[in-house]
């Protein structure tokens, strides 16, 4: 008999609450409980070399020792082993374009001439729900085949593209932010919106995907230069009206950029200056890049609750500057880590994070992997103010992790003979690491991604 032959029972109602699925990874684990600093501190780092991670429907119970943890488990608890590797949070991108995939390495330009010759032409094609679909589809399997099980995502100024992003982010069972792009001038006019046609079309999307499952909305304009004054402040109207959506958005990435706002935006003291003046700069506000902003643009942020994201694969390749790490440290900032694929050279966070040393590095600072982990994972979750939900293994969080694996190339097995601490050993991960160092990734405890 064929399957689709077999009579389905007719649907009782369910009276009897269904038996909870307990899940355990027994594994090497790490997570951070907060921000550990710049040097090798320890105090915000919990690891366990024989570890075991017990999950109920999807959201953590527990972490801890294996030994102590394996014979109190429930009865019919599935047990998972990844022998000799490393489980640690989701990671967390903070900052990236996925219509912008098929530009993503695109030679010799910095940011303006980059947006001119790569990026607008790509976005052109995303009036086509198809075209959105099929690169939504390959660009969520590349983020869970890199270990990343949340980002905050700019789609492009046709909603079009953001449907078809939310609809197969649902069908995944991600948590994911994205939004359509506002642009109403200094563009091609296949990409422009009005700021009636950017909020009607916005509030729209809020209304039919924001909170809907794990997706949430970012009200996006592109940057100040693309946005006139009157959609900015429709994007603050947005906000107003439904105050638990992001704001999403570029600042200070170049310096041309910089002084191409202060000539559009002359009565402003700072390209920041601009955003807080609409009203942009409040809780769930993030903005990409943040370089070459002042102390005063700095204390704003802060005071604000607005997060950063640093990217620096992106910052690098397309010669824009160096993130100031410790500085938005200092003013008690929220910082989370981006790729900004496809300015970004990268999907994988490793590669992010080796890069962020190297800014680091640059600036005369050391970035530890510590450090770093909590920029990709916690730090992410909390510059999303989502850290009551995603970030570490807090019982009732939300179980999505990655299990990372030390020979994922011959390179990083060789190199991991020749460690000792545990810091060593990350950090050799963290410089040598790609996709093919990630052996799994999971969402809400189910499988997603097995290399
Ligand atoms: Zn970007």
């Amino acid at each position: 008999m064929q399957n689709d032959r077999i009579q389905q029972p007719a649907i009782m109602p369910n009276t009897q609450p269904s038996a909870p699925v307990y899940k355990a990874f027994r594994s090497s684990i790490l997570h951070l409980l907060g921000d550990p600093g710049e040097n090798l501190n320890t105090e915000q780092v919990e690891y366990w070399e024989d570890g075991l991670l017990l999950t109920k429907d999807g959201h953590v119970v527990t972490a801890g020792d294996a030994e102590t943890l394996l014979p109190e488990l429930p009865a019919n608890c599935a047990l998972t082993e990844y022998p000799d590797q490393l489980i640690i949070p989701g990671m967390i991108d903070t900052h990236i374009h996925y219509p912008q995939t098929d530009v993503i390495a695109a030679y010799g330009t910095q940011l303006l001439e980059w947006l001119e010759a790569y990026t607008f032409p790509a976005e052109q094609q995303f009036s086509d729900p198809e075209h959105a679909l099929e690169v939504t589809t390959f660009f969520l399997n590349e983020l869970l085949r890199n270990g990343t099980t949340t980002a905050l995502v700019f789609g492009t100024v046709h909603p079009e593209s953001v449907d078809s992003f939310f609809q197969v982010a649902e069908q995944l069972n991600l948590r994911m932010i994205a939004g359509k792009v506002l642009m109403d001038r200094n563009c091609p006019e296949t990409l422009q919106d009005t700021p009636e046609q950017g909020y009607r079309e916005s509030k729209a999307l809020i209304e039919k995907w924001h909170g809907k499952g794990r997706l949430s909305y970012a009200v996006t304009p592109r940057f100040a230069p693309t946005s006139s004054p009157e959609q900015l402040d429709r994007a603050a109207q947005l906000l107003d009206e439904y105050p638990d959506t992001y704001l999403h958005t570029h600042v200070a990435e170049n310096t041309g950029e910089v002084k191409w706002v202060s000539e559009l935006f002359p009565e402003n003291r700072s390209y920041l200056d601009v955003y807080r003046q609409h009203r942009l700069l409040r809780p769930r506000s993030v903005l990409a890049h943040c370089i070459h902003l002042d102390e005063q643009d700095k204390q704003c942020m802060s005071d604000t609750g607005t997060a950063a994201a640093f990217c620096p694969t992106s910052n690098l390749f397309l010669g824009s500057g160096l993130f100031d790490l410790g500085g938005f440290r200092e003013h008690g900032i929220r910082v989370g880590m981006g790729t900004d694929v496809g300015g970004g050279t990268s999907f994988n966070m490793l590669r992010t994070a080796s890069e962020a040393y190297k800014v680091a590095q640059l600036r005369g600072k050391k970035l530890s992997t510590f450090q770093a982990l909590y920029l990709a994972t916690l730090g992410g979750a909390k510059a999303l103010y989502l850290d009551n939900k995603i970030g570490n293994f807090e019982a009732g969080k939300e179980a999505d992790f990655v299990v990372l694996n030390f020979k994922g190339t011959p390179l990083i097995e060789r190199r991991m003979q020749h460690t000792t601490t545990l810091h060593e050993k990350l950090f050799a991960l963290m410089m040598l690491g790609d996709d093919r160092a990630v052996s799994a990734t999971y969402v809400m405890g189910d499988l997603a991604f097995a290399a």
